[in-house]
């Protein structure tokens, strides 16, 4: 079994920036991505629009066309597969990499559901979209219960309970509302997160404001039953019929995984994973983090336009150590 210079986890747009970068320093690597290549945005909601204009989602200095100033799921993937056209990536697609551990010698062991690799260095880019965070209420294993949104037809016509204020949240209640669905918010702060789309936060205030769209804030879930859902308000607890719950609660990185691969996380709740910010090398060495994951809990410090740069500050230091 050959040995690489490198092997990048995570085939999203930051592991494939990790690629493009070691192939202009000639590295010997190899991508392993457990789903489809960025398999993150396959998986976002199907009309999502991004927040970050086109050009700030290139990659290797390939532009992105787009004829509007954001670009969405669909042309986002189209991208990136061009991508992937144009550098013809060393890439194993659905396969997961389940440990990583250095042996004796320092070279890293790699074993996926697969197959076992050997590698000098490893780059870590595995994102945080994997692991919804849970409400921990009765009534969450209910298929009723949604972590990931896709799209608005099947809730139409049915009373649904959007739980939270971000992004995903919003875009999912009015979307859901707009195509004909009867649309409760739950809301644990009292106003919408100031980090929702500028474009879209004035929509969803007014809805709420005219009363198309429920909303009850400082309030939480307290029970999922199979045709109501009950509230804590601040007036007290409530009881309301419900067909479907979109808890767009967000997501976090596997933190267990990077543990097992001997990274410190910070003591706090942020669970920030420790790394060199000038390398990105872990407390491990030979092993770098790249992208969201980096943030640990704090999954909306990092997104693509201020972490694409992780490639080159990682690539630029294997192979001046080399
Ligand atoms: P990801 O794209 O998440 O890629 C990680 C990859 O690793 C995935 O393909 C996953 O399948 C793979 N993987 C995980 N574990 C393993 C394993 N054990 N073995 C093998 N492969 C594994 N960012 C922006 O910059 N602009 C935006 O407008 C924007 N909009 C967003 C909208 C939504 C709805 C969401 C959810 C996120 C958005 N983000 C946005 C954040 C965005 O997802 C990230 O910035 C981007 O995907 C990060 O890229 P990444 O390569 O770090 O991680």
């Amino acid at each position: 079994e050959s040995k690489y210079d490198l092997i990048i986890v995570g085939g999203g747009p930051i592991g494939l920036a990790c690629a493009i970068e070691a192939e202009k320093k000639n590295l010997k690597y190899l991508i392993i991505e457990k789903g489809a290549i960025v398999n993150s945005i396959f998986n976002y909601p199907l009309y999502m629009t991004f927040f970050s204009t086109a050009e700030r989602l290139e990659i290797g200095d390939i532009p992105f066309n787009c004829l509007a100033p954001k670009p969405g799921r669909q042309e986002a993937l189209e991208y990136y597969r061009n991508i992937h056209r144009y550098f013809k990536f060393n890439i194993n697609l659905f396969e997961k990499v389940i440990d990583v551990k250095k042996d004796d010698n320092s070279i890293f062991q790699i074993k996926t559901d697969k197959q076992a690799y050997q590698s000098k260095n490893v780059i870590i880019a595995t994102g945080f979209y994997d692991i919804p965070i849970e409400m921990n209420v009765l009534g969450e294993n209910l298929p009723k219960v949604r972590h990931y949104y896709k799209e608005a037809h099947e809730y139409v016509f049915r009373k649904v309970l959007v739980v939270g204020a971000n992004n995903s949240s919003v875009d999912a209640a009015l979307e859901c509302w707009r195509k004909g669905a009867d649309v409760t918010m739950v809301i644990r702060k009292n106003e919408i997160n100031s980090r929702v789309k500028y474009w879209v936060k004035p929509d969803i205030e007014n809805r709420i404001e005219e009363g198309s769209i429920k909303a009850y804030f400082q309030s939480n879930i307290t029970e999922i039953r199979e045709n109501e859902v009950e509230i804590e308000t601040p007036n007290g607890k409530i009881t309301i019929e419900n067909d479907f719950v979109l808890a767009l609660t967000g997501y976090k990185p596997d933190l267990n995984f990077l543990e097992k691969m001997g990274i410190q996380l910070s003591d706090d709740e942020l669970k920030i994973p420790v790394y060199n910010s000038e390398t990105m090398e872990t407390n491990v060495e030979g092993l770098f983090l790249a992208g969201v994951v980096c943030g640990g809990m704090q999954t909306h410090k990092w997104f693509i336009e201020n972490s694409r740069i992780h490639a080159n500050m990682i690539l630029d230091y294997i192979s001046s150590s080399k």
